[in-house]
């Protein structure tokens, strides 16, 4: 997203291949939270911190083999209300990228797993509130946000559409969804374009 237009390398399985990052427009919203989500008080500073560095460690931990099979289903029966890339201000004054996309789940939703994988975190964060972070191997990740719920463990192998969570309301939200991002190579990438690669 906050890349200049033009052409770049992108390096897969040892190949290099050429990208071409064309200009896109993307919406902006406001959006009021309590404002502990935006000026978080000094002492969750160190909570803060140590959940960025066990994101960061398991995102530089995948493993080189596939562990994903086939196609990436949708993590909720449901629509998404928000779309990736939107610009948000928070309460007026933060300002952030939605890098994710946001399913209407009423509290308690069952979610499921998009593809198989290894469980690497169920962590309840700061922001992201309950997350379950899976490990897809080739440094694709698919993370669930929000949830009220965990039904996985840490290092648990996974199959593709198995429950994982149950959604909620934890964390930076205005209300119950779910936040469904999936990573890769380090940045985030448009979840629907993944979903539709196979339809
Ligand atoms: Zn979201």
């Amino acid at each position: 997203m906050d890349r200049e237009p033009g052409k770049y390398p992108l390096v897969f399985n040892g190949q290099t291949v050429e990208v071409m990052v064309k200009p896109h427009v993307y919406p902006s919203s406001t959006i009021t939270v309590p404002p502990k989500f935006v000026k978080p008080p000094k002492e969750v500073q160190a909570r803060i911190d140590e959940e960025s560095a066990m994101k960061r460690a398991v995102f530089h931990s995948s493993p080189p083999e596939r562990l994903w099979k086939g196609r990436f289903l949708a993590p909720a029966p449901t629509r998404y209300t928000s779309s990736f890339g939107v610009r948000r201000l928070y309460n007026g004054s933060t300002q952030s990228t939605h890098q994710g996309l946001d399913y209407s789940a009423a509290m308690g939703t069952q979610i499921k797993a998009a593809n198989s994988g290894r469980v690497v975190i169920v962590h309840d964060m700061y922001f992201e509130g309950g997350l379950v972070v899976v490990d897809h191997g080739e440094s694709i990740f698919t993370l669930y946000m929000h949830l009220s719920k965990f039904l996985v463990k840490e290092g648990a192998e996974i199959e593709k559409g198995q429950p994982i969570a149950k959604s909620g309301s934890s964390g930076r939200v205005t209300g119950p969804h779910l936040h469904f991002a999936v990573q890769w190579q380090g940045s985030y990438l448009e979840p629907s374009t993944l979903l539709r690669l196979w339809t």
